[in-house]
């Protein structure tokens, strides 16, 4: 079995407490690496080594300009090594082959992208009501960054907070899900071969009060970039704000996807079956609500269920598999539990239901993907995040009920609306509560698009120019340029 180490200032290293936990591949049930378990000792040393190269190292001495090639030179190597990455997570986290080698194949982006930002952030001189003074802004790095990531994209959500982070100055010490390490310990090893200083990007691994807790509260960290569950983010957030730390939060979803009577409903079939089974559900834009307007209610489940019976489980590494099995045995129960519960709601399964049994799923955490019509939003199946593959179908009458349902829940992330009428959608754009809407898609996401949650969904923006920002904090300076510095005791 593979055995990994902790990245801190630039080696591998053992955990302070001698101990590792095994990973478990979803499709097979069996162990197949072993991951540091890392503690509170780990985590200062880690934070330590940021702090230092923040501070004193080289990288603190670098301009922008090199900074930025660091980073190009980094993108370069993930998409050498895309393939082995790939095969890492799909081993970790079950997911789709075809799934995370496009996320890997797609994540230099991310630092070709903030690696050519780097130089190009620039403070401004300011206008003054005061004579005799010039003044200027100047962005500087926020300080050493803890990057907190869940398990159902572990580099693609990691490469969102590393990269506008690194383009900023920042250092970074990262703590992945205890569920999928391997990937973030793999990639954590290509950062000195692109010739990054030591300290610059540490992984600690381990459980969340074990490694999560003292991460959060360690005095020399500036800011949290947290992407996972609400309850955990809400918990960071509280501690996060009594030691006033910065915070990023990337939360849950539970997403409307709006199918309206003028929509190409076959289009809008492959939207919403794409929106719930991709990635077995497991993320966090999955568009789980589904609303269907009366008048086409019927025959686009028909098509539904048309498309969705044709998915095939099976070993996420096979090209011919659709849908994979859960990452993790509490989810994996977990989303059973919610099946057992929209029917107690009265919800009627329409497809699916029940675990995945057949020869095709091996020994795996597999779950059917399932169709629920039937579901009122005030069901728990429609306002609580499953993060799995069950989608609730859910009626409206015309524009106003479904902004009305679209908006009735405490979520935020994502929306999608299917129609042909470009009045409809520029409104429903305009009043719809959440960080990104979709018009006629679902699922487009880009290192240019700003990403983020409304609500409950979250707090802060990753993509885009501005997610830069998020890692920088504004100084002014104040240069006296012939005023007379006058007696201290007389206001002026
Ligand atoms: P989680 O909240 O259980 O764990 C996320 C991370 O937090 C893990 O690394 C975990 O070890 C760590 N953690 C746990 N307790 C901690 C503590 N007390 N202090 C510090 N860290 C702690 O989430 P998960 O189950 O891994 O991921 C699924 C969730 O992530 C879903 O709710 C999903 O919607 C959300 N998610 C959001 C986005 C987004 O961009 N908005 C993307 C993907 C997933």
């Amino acid at each position: 079995m593979q055995r990994y180490s902790l990245h801190i200032g630039g080696d591998a290293c053992e955990p302070h407490g001698g101990t590792w936990f095994e990973t478990q591949n979803p499709f097979t049930g069996e162990s197949w690496a072993q991951i540091p378990r890392g503690d509170a000792q780990d985590v200062d040393r880690a934070v330590r080594a940021a702090h230092q190269a923040l501070t004193s190292g080289p990288w603190s001495e670098l301009t922008a300009t090199q900074r930025g090639a660091l980073m190009r030179r980094l993108g370069d190597l993930i998409a050498r090594d895309a393939a082995r990455l790939a095969a890492t997570e799909v081993r970790d986290n079950g997911k789709l082959l075809a799934e995370m080698r496009g996320q890997l194949d797609y994540i230099p982006q991310w630092f070709y992208y903030y690696g050519g930002l780097a130089d190009k952030v620039q403070g401004s001189t300011l206008p003054l009501d005061k004579k005799g003074y010039f003044a200027f802004t100047r962005h500087e790095p926020v300080g050493v960054v803890a990057a907190i990531t869940p398990w159902n994209s572990p580099l693609l959500l990691l490469a969102w907070k590393l990269a506008p982070a690194l383009a900023a100055g920042c250092t970074v010490v990262a703590k992945p899900s205890e569920f999928t390490s391997a990937s973030t310990l793999e990639f954590a090893q290509l950062f000195e071969e692109a010739g990054f200083p030591p300290g610059v990007f540490n992984v600690v691994t381990g459980f969340g009060a074990e490694v999560g807790t003292p991460l959060v509260e360690h005095p020399l960290v500036a800011k949290i970039s947290f992407t996972g569950s609400d309850s955990t983010g809400r918990l960071i957030n509280e501690r996060a704000g009594r030691l006033l730390k910065h915070t990023a939060m990337e939360l849950g979803g539970k997403s409307p996807n709006v199918v309206f009577e003028d929509a190409d409903l076959e289009q809008a079939a492959f939207g919403a079956i794409s929106g719930i089974f991709a990635a077995t559900g497991q993320t966090c834009i999955a568009g789980s609500r589904l609303l269907v307007q009366d008048s086409v209610h019927d025959a686009f489940v028909e098509r539904l269920l048309a498309v969705a019976r044709t998915a095939r489980m099976g070993d996420p590494m096979s090209a011919d598999t659709q849908v994979g099995p859960i990452t993790t045995p509490p989810q994996y129960r977990k989303v059973l539990e919610y099946i057992d519960i929209a029917r107690a709601e009265g919800a009627t399964a329409v497809l699916g239901g029940a675990k995945g049994t057949g020869p095709e799923c091996g020994t795996g955490w597999f779950v059917q993907p399932t169709i629920f019509t039937g579901v009122r939003n005030d069901m728990r199946i429609a306002q609580e995040e499953v993060f799995g593959p069950v989608l609730s179908v859910i009626r409206f009458e015309d524009e106003a009920d479904a902004l009305r349902i679209a908006n009735d829940v405490r979520f935020g992330l994502a929306a999608a609306v299917w129609t042909q009428d470009i009045g409809r959608a520029m409104r429903m754009s305009e009043k719809l509560q959440a960080g990104t809407v979709w018009i006629n898609t679902y699922r487009a996401v880009s290192f240019m698009a700003p990403f983020g949650g409304y609500k409950d969904s979250g707090l802060g923006r990753e993509n885009g120019i501005d997610a830069v920002r998020e890692y920088l904090q504004t100084k002014s300076v104040w240069i006296n340029a012939g005023a007379a510095t006058g007696n201290p005791f007389v206001m002026r």
